[in-house]
């Protein structure tokens, strides 16, 4: 839709743009042209991932990440730079192993889950298999007691990422169960769709009551191993030794960098990635690609010759992966400014190219995201219309508030091969998807920061 189709909608006030709709279409195209030939993201992730690498919440590579980013942005042309304090407890990885010890001797690829307690030494138990954690939920205890309890939910592999939320579940609250049900341990088949010999690590709950019982994961070969072992009959047992656990409390920050716009005060476009990674890999493409993505982008848009009229925000969460500290810290400390939030959009799904993108903002406003829907055509990046966004894990407590979120749906088909696994690394990021995803921020950002449209708040009931 044209914005001159909305000179006759009624609806005149909330949406006539202070960048008239020939010239936001311009300047859009400007916009993305430069974008798919700027090589800032890149060099931002290649920078990420050499100078800082792995940077679990709280560890010293964390607090580099922070450096790096207070650093990155001010070399970068922000007008404000700054940090907020955000704690949650300090999960420490020391060792970890796994080996099957009957029928036969073999050692699996294992890695222990975040937040898992240590097994205080080498346990020996049999193996009693679950297909999912659903199964393991309506099993009898008397079955389970004693023993360790295997989840071998297998992933699968979807354009949109689903098959990752109908297997998490084993990962994030099968610690809690297996202990209810008197297991000594847990293992799971790892939560990713490949069949490299790589275990995929990742947060138990943060949240759920109880005592989790010591967990890990083993690589998918490794659970196929398993499997067949099970399928001959007869005892199956594990030998588990763990060395991890909680010590104590840590803070990090939250990084929050902002160009300011060259009209309104005090209201922007937030965008992000979270600032944190898993410990095995260098935590490329989760979430260095969406530090890079946001941060390249929000600097295209304010080294326009003439700036937007309102500001952009780019926030880059702390430990997002062990329990979304960051995020709800943020939304804490933010929560009475909700109004100056205009929008916001997350990048955390790695690199790969948008195919489309969803919202979530006010029934007034929704008429107007046709707009966007135009200015992304370029891209081919439809409006799916479902109102389903929710604005990135780190956004999502804002957007619980009633902040207008804008979702882009990355092409996941690949992400969790590498996802949370010693194999992120920079060189499974094409530079030219990386490219194509700041166009799509630029574009989301240059119209949200170059437009008048009130899209929230969002009221709660919907
Ligand atoms: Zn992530």
């Amino acid at each position: 839709m044209k914005i001159s189709s909305f000179l006759f909608s009624g609806l005149l006030a909330i949406h006539i743009p202070v960048v008239p709709a020939s010239e936001m279409q311009e300047q859009v195209t400007r916009v993305q042209e430069t974008a798919l030939a700027d090589n800032t993201a890149w060099e931002l992730l290649e920078s990420l991932t050499t100078e800082v690498g792995p940077r679990m919440g709280g560890t010293p590579g964390d607090a580099l990440a922070v450096q790096w980013a207070l650093e990155n942005m001010k070399a970068h042309g922000f007008d404000r730079v700054w940090k907020e304090p955000v704690s949650f407890p300090y999960w420490v990885r020391v060792s970890e192993s796994a080996t099957i010890v009957s029928p036969r001797n073999q050692p699996m690829a294992v890695t222990a889950l975040g937040g898992s307690p240590g097994t205080d030494g080498p346990v020996r138990a049999e193996v009693i298999r679950f297909a999912d954690l659903a199964a393991l939920e309506a099993a009898e205890p008397g079955q389970i007691e004693g023993k360790i309890a295997f989840i071998a939910k297998r992933m699968q592999r979807e354009k949109d990422g689903s098959g990752y939320g109908a297997a998490v579940g084993g990962r994030t609250r099968g610690p809690f169960v297996a202990a209810k049900k008197g297991a000594v341990a847990l293992i799971i088949r790892s939560v990713g769709t490949d069949n490299e010999r790589l275990p995929h690590t990742g947060t138990i709950s943060s949240t759920e009551p109880g005592r989790p019982v010591p967990a890990a994961a083993i690589s998918n070969p490794d659970a196929d191993i398993l499997e067949a072992m099970l399928d001959r009959g007869g005892e199956v047992s594990v030998e588990l030794a763990l060395d991890c656990g909680f010590e104590g409390e840590a803070t990090s920050y939250n990084v929050i960098g902002e160009y300011d716009g060259s009209g309104d005060t005090g209201t922007f476009v937030a965008v992000g990635g979270h600032l944190d990674s898993w410990d095995l890999g260098t935590g490329a493409v989760d979430d260095g690609a969406g530090v890079a993505i946001t941060m390249a982008a929000a600097k295209l848009v304010a080294g326009l010759p003439v700036r937007p009229r309102r500001g952009i925000r780019v926030v880059l969460f702390a430990n997002e992966e062990q329990g979304v500290y960051g995020g709800k810290a943020y939304a804490q400390a933010h929560a009475d400014q909700l109004a100056s939030h205009l929008m916001g959009s997350e990048s955390d799904l790695g690199s790969g190219r948008i195919y489309q993108f969803r919202s979530f903002v006010s029934p007034e406003a929704e008429p107007a995201v046709a707009e966007l829907e135009e200015l992304l055509e370029a891209l081919n990046i439809p409006w799916s219309r479902d109102r389903q966004a929710w604005g990135g894990a780190d956004f999502s407590p804002m957007r619980a508030l009633g902040m207008p979120v804008i979702d882009f749906n990355q092409d996941a088909s690949a992400y969790f091969d590498l996802h949370h696994t010693a194999n992120d690394t920079l060189d499974k990021v094409d530079a030219s998807d990386l490219r194509f995803n700041v166009a799509a921020f630029a574009t989301l950002i240059y119209w949200v920061a170059g437009s008048e449209i009130t899209f929230g708040p969002v009221p709660l009931e919907r």
